[in-house]
């Protein structure tokens, strides 16, 4: 009673509900693996905490310009410049609440009712419902089976006059894949040419493994950012681990930046001030941590991928990047374990204490979403439980917390 139809058609984010459920079940004395969540569990850097405390001390935390801190912006455009070799005004950086933010912000500043936004399956959970909450609509592309990245003519093949953007996410969450040059390339030189936004979710850019780099989109960009449709979104949660900050920024042409920001200035007025000093700090202090956490990451990777080989039924494709990998769990279902990767997820978590995502979640069936952005122990301790759920080969019992769990359904 009281909640609109529209509210009502839009789902809850299964990230964030999934976390929460996790965090329930550990406040009640459940000993919960969490591979749903991608947060690293890291201590954020001292050189953020330092300017935020420092910054708190003075007592004097007030609005700050709607588009962002002048001197965080010069952050930005630092960032900007040394990770992808582009230079950027002032006037086409506006700094939101996370990226998350800046990618809602960007399709609320560029879509009318009805238009259409290409989604590329796997995509990320909230995607389809910020662009349904712009009353436009979502429109899937999906990869050839047994792929997890799309091709440039299945997208091509999408687009209707109604087309207005695409959202593009390499390093990919949920899969890990990161985009061929050929890809991004194609991507980015058919969207300038057609006027069609790429709007480039960058945000685990930095997180790549095996001495990969992942392609910008500037490198083919062919136009002036102003002249541009590229709408480059980043942030510091992924690369800082300092997701709960909840600062992210996109960089566009003015026109753009600018109605992001009348609409920014009529919901949040502008972005916490002592968040973007503390993000000013962690970008332009010492970057020794943002290698530390990738290494660690890449480690953690490669758990992943040998501990999953000895999970029957189940395959994956290593991750080039990210700190999510998608297996594929439909041996599971020919078995009879569950009907969709929905009810495995739930499996998982009822019989061993696993939380996963389903695949369903990011457009994809089938799969299930592990994340191995905390310690590697949690990593193999999910990991070995997962295994023990599904192998018939195990012995029927383990120890899970305090509890001994029987395994009585294969
Ligand atoms: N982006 C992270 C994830 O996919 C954080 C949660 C969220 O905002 O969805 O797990």
């Amino acid at each position: 009673m009281g909640v609109s139809q529209f509210a009502r058609s839009i789902s809850e984010s299964p990230t964030m509900a999934l976390n929460e459920q996790a965090r329930m079940l550990r406040e009640q004395g459940e000993s919960i693996v969490h591979l749903g969540i991608g947060e690293p569990q890291n201590k954020a850097p001292q050189a953020a905490i330092d300017t935020a405390a420092s910054a708190l001390a003075g007592g004097k935390i007030k609005y700050t310009p709607t588009t962002g801190i002048p001197s965080f912006k010069k952050a930005v455009i630092r960032y900007t410049e040394e990770n992808y070799g582009r230079t950027v005004s002032p006037k086409s950086v506006i700094v939101c609440a996370g990226a998350k933010q800046a990618i809602f912000n960007a399709l609320w500043a560029i879509l009318d009712p009805g238009d259409e936004v290409i989604l590329l399956a796997p995509y990320w959970v909230s995607y389809p419902e910020m662009v349904k909450m712009c009353r436009a609509v979502p429109v899937v592309v999906t990869p050839a089976d047994g792929t997890l990245t799309p091709s440039f003519d299945r997208i091509e093949r999408a687009v209707t006059p109604r087309t207005r953007a695409i959202i593009v996410n390499s390093p990919n969450n949920p899969s890990g894949m990161v985009f061929s040059r050929d890809l991004v390339g194609e991507l980015v030189r058919f969207c300038e040419e057609r006027g069609i936004h790429a709007i480039m979710d960058d945000i685990y850019h930095k997180l790549v493994f095996d001495g990969v780099k992942a392609p910008s989109c500037y490198e083919f960009s062919t136009r002036d950012t102003n002249a541009s449709s590229l709408i480059v979104v980043n942030g510091i949660a992924k690369t800082y681990g300092m997701t709960g900050f909840r600062i992210g920024w996109a960089i566009a042409s003015q026109e753009i930046v600018s109605a992001m920001g009348t609409l920014q200035s009529q919901t949040t007025s502008c972005t916490s001030s002592l968040c973007q000093l503390a993000a000013q700090g962690a970008m332009l202090g010492p970057q020794d941590e943002v290698e530390g956490l990738r290494k660690s990451m890449e480690h953690n990777r490669d758990v992943i991928v040998a501990e999953l080989a000895k999970v029957p039924g189940v395959s994956v494709i290593k991750p080039a990047g990210t700190f999510y990998c998608l297996p594929d769990f439909s041996g599971c279902f020919k078995a009879g374990i569950a009907k969709d990767s929905f009810e495995l997820a739930m499996f998982l978590l009822s019989k061993v204490r696993v939380v996963t995502v389903p695949g369903r979640d990011f457009g994809l069936e089938g799969y299930l979403r592990l994340s191995y952005a905390g310690s590697t122990a949690e990593v193999l301790e999910g990991i070995d439980r997962i295994r023990w759920a599904l192998d018939p080969a195990a012995p029927k019992e383990m120890r899970i917390g305090e509890k001994t769990v029987v395994r009585d359904w294969l």
